[in-house]
């Protein structure tokens, strides 16, 4: 079938959420997407930050093709094998206590609001008790989640939203003690801010915040959905930092492509949640779960980090060049595989350039940001490449 004609009928079926690009992607292999025309795409946005070990990993696609064959779901009412592998292997890479699985990052999002929620109940706080967010912020689009999100323009629309909300400025440790009160349960950010134009928290900050938090029996709760999992440098990115969360989120890369994602606690927050309180129906199936469950293995047997780490500064090198070279990139931010290119404008004409005339995928992070977020299994050679497609694009517009 012809391009045009799976989109008009895409059209006619969604709801019209998305500015989708004129691309239908059919498939993928190692750092490329392949389109319905056959033709090749390298892929620097990874499906945001999802296909952590690219397009056609060997032994992922063997062991979901072996589950497949044994059992693709049984309730949460009894036990099944891969959860439980997986969620070892998750605590022990996190140095958390507890685990519950969720079929995405919103739901993950929900699942440390709750805990959040549980320890004020138990800590005997009157309902009006607060949580700190951060403006700029991103943490999905269920009305929980969405509370949390500072942003006015996801929202509004969606206003009434779950009360006792406080926005602070993410690296602005004063900021979150104004809002600070006798009130406030929780603090939830990310780590390293992603949708808001890949801003990493500053050492001073997640300390200060961490210890404002120790001092006044808060918790807090570190969204690592887009910049764990690896990405940063570290298997999760507070990792880098000398702090520990109370609770944390987990999805995108966990599952590579397979729709899992996990919130997990330690200490107080880790008894926080009872019997009765919190439940799912899909929430770590056994097929998702042997998804997450080789996705481990595969960071431990590859040393995904350490690749990282290395690529990862190459990266940093090659995107210093564009501040260098051109006067519309302004600023360049992140660690690891998170990078961003900050430009004097808005970046759609250059992000449509880079896919529709020189194949390469890139996504934007905000208006005026171009984020950096490829396969974690990219090589300096994927890099040069980008780089030199990027830079016609560039030029072109
Ligand atoms: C993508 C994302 C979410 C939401 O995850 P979904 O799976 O889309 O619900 C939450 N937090 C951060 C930081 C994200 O990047």
């Amino acid at each position: 079938m012809e391009k045009q004609q799976y989109i008009d009928r895409a059209e006619q079926a969604f709801y019209k959420v998305y500015n989708r690009f004129p691309v239908v992607f059919d498939h993928g292999e190692g750092v490329c997407l392949y389109d319905t025309d056959g033709q090749e795409y390298l892929d620097f946005g990874a499906g945001i930050a999802v296909m952590g070990l690219g397009y056609g990993c060997q032994e992922l696609k063997e062991t979901l093709k072996g589950q497949v064959d044994k059992l693709f779901h049984v309730s949460n009412l009894f036990y099944n094998v891969p959860s439980i592998e997986a969620g070892e292997k998750l605590l022990k890479a996190s140095g958390m206590e507890k685990v519950f699985f969720t079929n995405s990052g919103a739901e993950a999002i929900e699942g440390l609001l709750k805990i959040a929620k549980r320890h004020a109940f138990d800590k005997g706080m009157a309902p009006d008790y607060e949580i700190i967010a951060m403006r700029h912020s991103f943490h999905g689009r269920t009305l929980g989640a969405l509370s949390v999100t500072g942003n006015d323009h996801y929202q509004e629309p969606f206003a009434p939203l779950i009360p006792g909300i406080r926005f602070a400025m993410f690296n602005d440790l004063d900021s979150v003690k104004a809002v600070w009160s006798e009130k406030t349960c929780a603090v939830i950010m990310e780590t390293i801010q992603g949708e808001g134009g890949i801003y990493p928290a500053t050492e001073e900050f997640l300390k200060g915040v961490q210890s404002l938090c120790d001092e006044h029996d808060a918790l807090l709760l570190l969204d690592e959905i887009q910049c764990g999992m690896g990405r940063s440098g570290h298997m999760f990115a507070w990792q880098g930092y000398g702090v520990k969360p109370d609770g944390m989120s987990v999805a995108k890369a966990l599952g590579n492509g397979v729709p899992i994602g996990a919130f997990l606690a330690s200490g107080k927050a880790a008894s926080a949640i009872v019997p009765g309180d919190h439940g799912t129906t899909y929430g770590g199936n056994p097929f998702v779960c042997a998804a997450a469950s080789k996705v481990l293995d595969v960071f431990e047997e590859k040393k995904i980090v350490e690749h990282v780490r290395e690529t990862g500064d190459y990266l940093w090198t090659r995107l210093d060049e564009f501040v260098e070279k051109y006067d519309c990139v302004q600023a360049h931010r992140g660690i690891g595989l998170i990078q961003g290119l900050e430009f004097t404008k808005p970046v759609a004409p250059v992000v449509a350039n880079a896919l529709l005339e020189q194949k390469l995928v890139l996504i934007s992070a905000g208006s005026n940001v171009i984020r950096f977020v490829p396969p974690l299994v990219i090589e300096k050679t994927d890099v040069d490449e980008m780089v030199r497609r990027l830079k016609a694009a560039i030029e072109a517009v």
